[in-house]
């Protein structure tokens, strides 16, 4: 089988998250997605950015239709590392392949993850632009990569969708609409719990 992981803070989990989430399953003919929100390190505990347990509600109605939500790294205390993720996914699926899904952000800046030698040798590194003109960067990444960790990588090409959580917290906080930009059950979520009112 054929096996995906796509972690982030989500904090909100916006359309961008939902739209390349689904393409990583459609393209990557994934038989399984799990989409894993990252715990939050203890300093940040009462961060205004919305507790753990309102992270994962969140992840589980945005993606909670057609991906396994789990919990894993939020019961993981401190910081959460893909590396120890993906050795917890290769435990529990011993036989299949592993794909990991990452932003732009995310994938350029890999040689500061921790342990990405690794990361490389257990799964094959799925990545999606979130700018026009990324494509050539990441392209170049990916080559470095291979050379430095041996590691594969696949690029998803796609229109961008320059959303960011963090621009839609900034939106809260100002009062602005968010509707058009996160899922119909996220939007209410937020509402209902009235999350990022502050910065
Ligand atoms: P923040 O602004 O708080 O950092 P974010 O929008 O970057 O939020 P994260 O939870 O940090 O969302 O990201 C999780 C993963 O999703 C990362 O790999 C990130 O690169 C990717 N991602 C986030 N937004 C998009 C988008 N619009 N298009 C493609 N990938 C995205
Ligand atoms: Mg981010």
């Amino acid at each position: 089988m054929k096996i995906g992981l796509f972690g982030g803070t989500f904090s909100p989990p916006h359309n961008g998250h939902v739209r390349f989430a689904k393409l990583f399953i459609e393209k990557v003919g994934l038989d399984l997605l799990y989409v894993m929100p990252a715990g939050t390190p203890p300093h940040k505990a009462t961060d205004p950015w919305g507790t753990e347990q309102a992270r994962l509600e969140m992840a589980q109605l945005a993606f909670g239709s057609f991906a396994a939500v789990s919990d894993y790294e939020v019961q993981q205390s401190g910081k959460s590392y893909t590396y120890k993720t993906l050795e917890y996914l290769q435990h529990k699926h011993p036989e299949d392949t592993l794909y990991l899904l990452v932003g732009e952000d995310m994938y350029l800046s890999f040689d500061t993850w921790k342990n990405p030698g690794l990361i490389f040798s257990m799964a094959t590194v799925v990545c999606v632009s979130r700018s026009t003109g990324a494509k050539e960067k990441m392209k170049t990444a990916g080559t470095v990569y291979e050379t430095r960790y041996g590691g594969k990588s696949l690029y998803l090409s796609d229109q961008p969708l320059p959303i960011s959580s963090t621009q839609i917290r900034g939106m809260c906080v100002s009062g602005q609409d968010i509707s058009h930009l996160v899922p119909e059950a996220v939007a209410a979520y937020i509402m209902k719990h009235g999350l990022y009112k502050y910065e």
